[in-house]
């Protein structure tokens, strides 16, 4: 996903562009603006709802006019960019893996292990959910604009079948994500697999997706504007009681990426690896703090590679390979977002997910991982399919992007680590990693100043290439 990380990468105070670096006005980025928008939508919100009665004019212009009429125009945004963004994005991805040349045995237990390793945490992000109850107090159905809508409850066989379109264009035009999946991923292993003979194809969807990579740099610049409306529309009819649930939202989303850290990867190393799992974090630390404060994946990626080969001792033949692989297709704290927010806008709208609705959410959110690119942000915009997938309103993103940023840093932090403890279990699994190099206590001396420099100049180039990479996701 090197597209995206482009288009995506906001600029700000931390990462200035090279030029402004300098520059003593440093210019606010995105998410800074997009926080700025949930804050300030909060107090004017509550004003309203504390000093202006909601039967007045002013009430009525302001809240159900403006803020309504601003944020829903957002919302739409939004949900433009999502078909045809996940559908170019898995073409793209899937022709990546599809090529065949890096596949095989390795390749193929990589892929097979991320995938189970993002169901699980999906899995996990429900089932903690249900305890958090992070929806609960909280109305959203006044807000949808729109009457809820009870979630469509099909039954299993139906769901499977539903996958498979009988014809694309409806799917696409009605936004059918699973079907839009499913045709985008065959046609991306079949573009894969064709090679040089469907070049021009190929780079139609490469061009494409990056034009679409473009479409949501931009359209997240309206997105503090968006924020502030919704949000103030929000705490102007709800009052201070929508607070307590974002802030289970984003406990929430941390317990379920630390059970996922202490838990899963822990115990894979331990059981399948039979290496300490506490040597493995002490390692990688400095990596897990990277990725939380610049809430990219993609610009991890060399300071991730450098660590596992000089510090766990993995074989570079294998790191090369599934760490940007990683970086592309495995995003477990993502999906753990994803299913709190799914569980928190079920309970704020009242409806009922049912199982075959969780089910689904399982399906759409490891896919919804597969397609995320791994930049600041993208795992909320993805959000969008995995709500339209198991009809909740689209509406309920509106709060959780203006904590987006918090959560972010944690769900990155737990991707790239999801990357590197797959790939040591599968060096390990394929005598491919040197104990002697896992055992040593060196001290920093392998994480070294080339590695750090290296990741600064990817971070930066990302920023500054905004959008001409050859993109992936
Ligand atoms: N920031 C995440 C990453 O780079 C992607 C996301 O969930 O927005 O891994």
């Amino acid at each position: 996903m090197s597209q995206a990380e482009a288009a995506n990468e906001p600029v700000s105070p931390e990462n200035p562009k090279p030029e402004e670096n300098t520059a003593e006005k440093k210019k606010l980025g995105v998410t800074t603006w997009i926080f700025i928008g949930l804050l300030s939508g909060i107090i004017v919100g509550l004003l309203f709802n504390l000093l202006v009665p909601s039967d007045t004019p002013l009430f009525t212009v302001i809240v159900n006019d403006i803020f309504y009429i601003v944020g829903k125009g957002f919302i739409r945004l939004m949900q433009m960019l999502v078909a045809p963004l996940v559908f170019c994005s898995i073409v793209c991805g899937a022709a990546a893996i599809g090529d065949g040349k890096m596949l095989g045995k390795v390749g193929g237990a990589t892929i097979g292990l991320y995938l189970l390793t993002t169901i699980i945490a999906i899995t996990i992000a429900l089932i903690i959910s249900q305890f958090v109850n992070p929806g609960i107090g909280l109305d959203l159905g006044s807000i949808a604009g729109q009457q809820v809508s009870t979630a469509e409850s099909t039954s299993i066989v139906d769901t499977l079948l539903n996958i498979i379109p009988t014809n694309i264009f409806s799917s696409l035009s009605e936004g059918s994500m699973l079907q839009i999946i499913f045709f985008a991923l065959l046609l991306g292993v079949i573009l894969g697999h064709l090679g040089e003979r469907v070049n021009v194809v190929n780079s139609f969807f490469q061009q494409f997706n990056v034009i679409m990579m473009r479409m949501v740099t931009l359209v997240l610049k309206v997105a503090p504007i968006g924020v502030f409306c919704l949000i103030a529309n929000t705490f102007a009819s709800l009052g201070l009681s929508a607070l307590v649930p974002l802030g289970k939202f984003i406990g929430g989303t941390y317990l379920g990426l630390l059970f996922q850290l202490c838990v899963v990867y822990m115990g894979l190393l331990a059981l399948f690896a039979h290496l300490n799992p506490i040597r493995f974090l002490k390692k990688f630390l400095p990596v897990m703090a990277f990725a939380f404060s610049t809430s990219s994946s993609n610009a991890t990626i060399p300071l991730n590679m450098e660590t596992l080969e000089r510090k766990v001792g993995v074989d570079p033949k294998i790191a090369s390979f599934t760490i940007p692989l990683g970086a592309t297709i495995n995003m477990d704290g993502t999906a753990i977002m994803q299913g709190v927010a799914v569980v928190f806008a079920a309970q704020a709208f009242g409806i009922d997910l049912g199982i075959s609705g969780y089910l689904m959410v399982i399906v759409t959110a490891t896919l919804a991982s597969i397609g995320t690119a791994g930049v600041p942000g993208v795992g909320t915009i993805m959000l969008t399919m995995v709500f339209q997938s198991v009809g909740l309103p689209v509406e309920g993103i509106s709060l959780i992007m203006g904590v987006d940023r918090i959560v972010d840093m944690g769900r990155t932090a737990i991707n790239i680590t999801g990357d590197a403890v797959v790939t040591t279990v599968v060096a390990r699994a394929n005598h491919m990693l040197d104990r002697r190099v896992f055992d040593a206590d060196e001290p920093d001396a392998v994480l070294t100043d080339d590695a750090i420099e290296e990741a600064e100049v990817v971070k930066l180039h990302v920023q500054e290439a905004s959008g001409e990479t050859p993109a992936k996701f």
